[in-house]
């Protein structure tokens, strides 16, 4: 279901942006690129600011919104997950044109995510790639459901569930569920940095030192965002 609606909104997400990117780039020049290690400190800031419950919701006037007409200069990449309980924007406390944000459950990292990573990278010069899962992330829970129990899901869902899979392998499934459950969870993350790390488009541009790719997980208890090693 979700992969299917993605590749539905896609392609029109990419030809409306490129009929704007010759304006996007003219626009470009008046705003200064932001190296990946800056951008990931203005994250790790605007969390603070959420998680200490004084947020300052940041360029939401409607002066910003139609400067933004020009074209989107986005600092850094989230690839986060559809769970309607971790909205990136909120979680980094930031607005409109800030952050290029890509949510598809249980975070992962497909073909389309990789386009849309490439495509921020590439045509709007963004440095910093942060993927983010979360505690109690329903499409792991999903996931370890299905290994258990393999009838009952659609298609659709089940070849979303196939992509996290490989997160469970060389886990000890005697874990109590929710240590097993977050392991898998941090795992998931470390393979969809590892994937975007390998495809040969961004790879290059890590080892020419473009670009970061960071993983993190989101406590949907206390709001604080944790960095992985
Ligand atoms: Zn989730």
């Amino acid at each position: 279901m979700f992969s299917t609606l993605r590749r539905s909104i896609l392609p029109l997400v990419v030809i409306c942006c490129s009929v704007a990117l010759s304006s996007a780039q003219d626009h470009k020049e008046e705003y200064p690129t932001v190296p990946a290690q800056e951008a990931l400190k203005t994250l790790l800031e605007g969390n603070t600011r959420f998680v200490s419950g004084k947020p300052q919701h940041p360029h939401e006037a409607r002066d910003w919104r139609e400067n933004l007409e020009k074209g989107q200069h986005p600092f850094a990449v989230v690839i986060g997950c559809s769970d309607s309980r971790v909205p990136p924007e909120l979680v980094f406390d930031q607005g409109f044109g800030d952050i290029f944000v890509i949510r598809v459950a249980g975070n992962v990292v497909d073909t389309d995510v990789i386009a849309s990573v490439e495509y921020a990278v590439d045509h709007l010069d963004t440095k910093l790639i942060l993927v983010m899962g979360h505690t109690s992330c329903g499409a792991v829970e999903a996931t370890l459901a299905h290994l258990n129990d393999p009838d009952g899901e659609p298609a659709e869902i089940v070849s979303l569930l196939y992509q996290i899979e490989p997160a469970v392998i060389g886990i000890d499934n005697n874990l109590p569920k929710e240590e097993m459950t977050n392991k898998v969870i941090s795992r998931n993350v470390e393979l969809a940095v590892r994937r975007l790390s390998r495809t040969p488009d961004v790879r290059r541009s890590i080892n020419s030192g473009d670009i970061k790719i960071q993983g993190a997980i989101y406590n949907m208890h206390t709001g604080k965002v944790q960095l992985q090693n």
